[in-house]
């Protein structure tokens, strides 16, 4: 198994067990047959990266890198300090790329599958479309190629982001004033139970995917009094048949 999928799965195991102790929504039952269309939708993205994506990208930073392209490849700066400018690059562009999903209709059509779940928890983390999944691994080809991202930058970002979105997309009940202080650098449980919110504006917030000084950079930065009472989804594809696998696979179509 390699050293990725390693850290997903014990991040996975270890916040799944934590959510049955200390819920923030307390009462929830059906916890595996809530999990099983995102461990499954998670095997298809899994099988899909494997075979196609990771190719791609490979292929796409061999070529940047053999012609020099790329700022990390330009500019006169140390390892360390190429590491940290495309992690920071890279995040900015996380952001801006889930703002794009919410803002426009074709994106939207992928994206809103992952925000149809009405019981948000750290499976959820593992809930997004194949077609998103597609998407956002084209789109991303020209910024790896214009930042000049090697793939193990690529790689170690992608395992920080991993266990950050199953962390942020937890059902775990953490004190607001712990919230508080971490929200200070990173995503938050109670920072993106906001971005999950059913209402609109409270939806239209919260873009950050790892640091959370983008949101606050770039004015879209929301926070809530008590997150407790959020009607967590949207406000269609509430039904059961949307959150099970072969409704959350059409959701784009509808
Ligand atoms: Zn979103
Ligand atoms: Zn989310």
């Amino acid at each position: 198994m390699d050293t990725k999928l390693f850290i997903m799965i014990s991040a996975l195991a270890l916040i799944f067990t934590l959510e049955s102790f200390i819920p923030h929504y307390k009462g929830r039952t059906a916890r595996m047959k809530h999990a099983f269309p995102h461990f499954t939708v998670a095997i298809i993205n899994g099988l899909l990266t494997k075979f196609l994506l990771t190719g791609l990208t490979l292929a796409a930073l061999a070529w940047a890198e053999s012609n020099a392209l790329g700022l990390s490849h330009t500019l006169p700066l140390t390892s360390a300090a190429k590491w940290i400018l495309a992690f920071v690059l890279f995040d900015i562009w996380m952001y801006w790329w889930h703002l794009a999903n919410h803002c426009l209709e074709f994106l939207w059509r992928f994206h809103r599958a992952h925000h149809s779940d009405t019981e948000m928890d750290t499976t959820t983390a593992l809930r997004f479309h194949p077609g998103e999944l597609v998407l956002s691994t084209f789109f991303r080809l020209p910024v790896v190629i214009l930042i000049g991202m090697s793939f193990s930058q690529l790689l170690v970002f992608e395992t920080a982001l991993s266990v950050s979105t199953l962390f942020h997309h937890s059902n775990l009940a953490i004190p607001e004033k712990w919230d508080r202080m971490l929200r200070t650098v990173i995503v938050t449980p109670n920072m993106h139970r906001v971005h999950h919110s059913a209402t609109g504006a409270e939806t239209n917030s919260n873009y950050t995917s790892l640091l959370s000084v983008w949101d606050r950079l770039f004015r879209s930065f929301r926070t809530r009094e008590d997150t407790h009472t959020i009607t967590i989804g949207l406000q269609s594809f509430r039904e059961d048949r949307y959150q099970r696998l072969w409704g959350f696979m059409i959701t784009p179509l509808l």
